[in-house]
């Protein structure tokens, strides 16, 4: 009934909930083709023996969490592909390439979640949008991403407009910040997540807009699928309105990946 669920978590994270075998089952009763986990990769840009709790694995946790994954792979009741969900924070790519090399993963999702700094998508964090200036927030925010993108360490770029999920909306127009975008990612050469995540949060929407996943499309970038699931009955929620957004911007098809190839499976097979 759906293509993939690219993005799911673990418990091993510190703040999802349920077994891998739970987001299995969950996955097959709701006819999803194939899954990809991608819980959070260590916070390799924190100093040395520095952590946010309850925020990321452990490095230590990284190959237990490939273990696991490919263990709960054989017999299971869908496909299961192996991915990250990777922080870019500017000028540490050095350890972040030895973290992603380590693990022969599927792919590897980059994602925003820092601006210099401020956890801007942590709720614990949320009180700083009423002390900035919001403008200014979703520029630095898509500067980010951007440069992310360029970066070449990552497949899939996650969801895309995750500075809207508190809801705090930008007074200027976000059109040239999202032709800015797509040039890098198409440059890039990256794949687009489509992110259900955005309906559970303020936002109400899924990331990214839809006038921004035309503006992808428009730029003949691909797109995967993901929940975002951080406990199992969440796996595929929302993927009917999302697929729905897909088609409705133009597409055809979804990226899925081996061994960080990508292919792709047509929309109408479901
Ligand atoms: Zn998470
Ligand atoms: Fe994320
Ligand atoms: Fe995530
Ligand atoms: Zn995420």
């Amino acid at each position: 009934m759906f293509p993939v669920d690219y993005h799911l978590h673990t418990g091993l994270c510190g703040h999802a909930a349920g077994k891998v075998g739970e987001y299995l089952e969950e996955a097959a009763r709701k006819g999803i083709y194939e899954i990809g986990f991608s819980d959070h990769l260590p916070l390799y840009f924190l100093p040395p023996g520095e952590n946010i709790p309850g925020y990321a694995m452990k490095e230590a946790e990284l190959p237990r969490y490939a273990e696991m994954i490919r263990s709960c792979a054989e017999n299971a009741p869908v496909r299961v592909k192996l991915g990250i969900e990777a922080d870019y924070v500017p000028s540490c790519g050095e350890k972040l390439s030895s973290l992603l090399s380590s693990i022969p993963f599927d792919y590897v999702t980059g994602a925003v979640h820092f601006i210099d700094g401020w956890g801007f998508d942590n709720p614990a964090e949320m009180e700083q949008y009423h002390k900035r200036n919001i403008d200014r927030v979703y520029e630095r925010y898509f500067t980010l991403l951007q440069q992310a993108a360029l970066s070449g360490w990552f497949d899939v770029m996650a969801h895309p407009d995750l500075v809207k999920k508190f809801n705090f909306r930008p007074a200027r127009s976000l059109k040239p910040l999202y032709e800015a975008t797509a040039r890098a990612f198409k440059k890039a050469g990256v794949c687009v997540e489509v992110n259900t995540a955005g309906l559970r949060y303020p936002a109400k929407e899924i990331y990214p807009a839809p006038e921004l996943l035309e503006i992808f499309f428009n730029h003949g970038l691909p797109v995967t699928l993901g929940s975002d699931a951080h406990r199992p009955e969440q796996v595929g929620e929302g993927f009917v309105e999302a697929l729905k957004l897909i088609e409705r911007a133009g597409y055809k098809e979804i990226a899925r990946f081996d061994g960080r190839k990508r292919s792709f499976i047509k929309i109408s097979s479901f």
